[in-house]
């Protein structure tokens, strides 16, 4: 009998939404929350009639702190899953602490003036959420979350230390647009216009954007490039896991992709510095996103499969192993069960079963904490359940 507060009614949050109503005995009641209550209400309308889940809505405005406590208040929610913008993350998190009530995310706080994301700014919460005697799981998507719980069960049943990590991000999906993002296209944009950087003996090495390339070939889906990014689960596995020498992540870029954005970037468009626009002050990037497709559009036009998953290299009982876990995920049946393409469901899938650890309390302990950092196996089971089966190969072809 538990009660969640869903912020935000995206892409992301429409999954979270469709797969909480499938698990109706953890989530008994929902509240979806958002900027525009009309999309809320959409998600209400389509499937009130088809779960025992009750599903109310509301409007909020996640920055606005007082109005995120009067809100909580009023529902007295169990947890919140803030599937919303990073931007959010920490007023949320505060509206949190003032009510004592345990939160997740799916992404790390960044700054909206200075495209930089990092752990920092929240686990500066960690005492007070401590003291609060309230959980915070940050990061419980696919990458980052399935792969920091892909890590803990590696090291957990695999390994005594783990030297090397190579996460590899695979989306061999196809919507026939020529530019358009997979997610939100303002943080995706952000994301893959910056530098690069891995972690090699505890230190940060930064490239250039896209500057590393491999090509690797994965399984059901075949040969692709991929590119080196610096990704926000890098700093705190390097952390959480023993033994690590190096930590990357890789993601695949079609050509066409690639032109588009870097002919964009080119013309200031992918820009965040404001600029006037007759008489108006507008951020070049956010205004790209008004023109290009939603990412919640593309389902029904997005088809082949995603490969996603984490290669680990230590050692057991002093002899190396090699070990490769992943999942895939095909674009059309997820659209076919929940009406999205399969970066939003490899999203919401993991945030509902993080939130669902939290409300059975197998992974509820005060404070705030990385995925990787709680016990994995329960996790693994409902990945297999809900919608994401993994797979594991203990001959990987290793990225040079
Ligand atoms: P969308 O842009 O589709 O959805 C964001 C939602 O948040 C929208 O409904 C938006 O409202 C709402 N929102 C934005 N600002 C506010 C605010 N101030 N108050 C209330 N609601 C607000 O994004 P996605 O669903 O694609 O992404 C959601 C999150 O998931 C992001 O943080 C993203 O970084 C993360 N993510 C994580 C991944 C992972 O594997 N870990 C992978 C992909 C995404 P409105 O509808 O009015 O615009």
């Amino acid at each position: 009998m538990s009660k969640a507060l869903i912020i935000g009614a995206g892409g992301v949050a429409g999954v979270v939404i469709h797969k909480c109503c499938q698990n109706s005995e953890v989530f008994t009641e929902i509240c979806i929350a958002s900027r525009t209550k009309s999309k809320c209400d959409k998600f209400k309308d389509e499937l009130q009639n088809k779960t025992t889940t009750k599903i109310t809505t509301a409007q909020v405005d996640a920055d606005n702190v007082p109005e995120l406590v009067a809100l909580i208040n009023e529902y007295k929610p169990d947890i919140v899953i803030n599937v919303a913008l990073p931007y959010q993350d920490l007023h949320i998190m505060d509206a949190c602490l003032e009510t004592g009530v345990d939160y997740l995310d799916t992404a790390n706080y960044e700054p909206e003036d200075t495209a930089k994301f990092e752990y920092k700014w929240q686990w500066d919460y960690k005492e007070r959420f401590e003291k609060a005697g309230i959980t915070a799981v940050l990061g419980c998507g696919f990458d980052p979350g399935v792969t920091g719980v892909f890590s803990a069960y590696a090291q957990k049943h695999y390994f005594d230390e783990i030297n090397y990590i190579d996460i590899l991000d695979c989306n061999g999906g196809d919507h026939g647009y020529p530019f358009a993002t997979n997610f939100n296209p303002e943080i995706n944009i952000r994301e893959v216009s910056a530098k690069g950087s891995y972690i090699e003996d505890g230190k940060w090495v930064e490239t250039e954007p896209m500057e590393i390339k491999r090509t690797y070939n994965f399984d059901q889906v075949g040969e692709k490039d991929m590119y080196l990014l610096h990704h926000e689960e890098l700093e705190s596995l390097a952390i959480n896991i023993k033994g690590i020498k190096r930590i990357r992540f890789f993601m695949t870029f079609g050509q066409s992709y690639l032109t588009h954005l870097k002919c964009l970037e080119n013309v200031g468009m992918t820009s965040i510095e404001p600029i006037e626009y007759e008489g108006k002050s507008i951020v070049p990037l956010q205004f790209l996103k008004a023109v290009l497709p939603d990412p919640s559009t593309l389902g029904p036009r997005t088809v082949g499969k995603t490969n996603i998953g984490c290669i680990f290299q230590g050692k057991k009982d002093g002899k190396p192993v090699n070990y490769y876990l992943y999942n895939v995920c095909d674009h059309q049946e997820c659209y076919k069960e929940v009406g999205s393409q399969a970066i939003s469901y490899t999203t919401g899938v993991p945030a509902m079963i993080g939130a669902s650890m939290v409300l059975t309390g197998k992974w509820k302990k005060p404070g705030v904490y990385n995925v990787e950092e709680f016990n994995p196996d329960p996790f693994m089971d409902e990945l297999n359940k809900w919608g994401l089966p993994w797979t594991e190969n203990f001959e990987p072809v290793l990225v040079d």
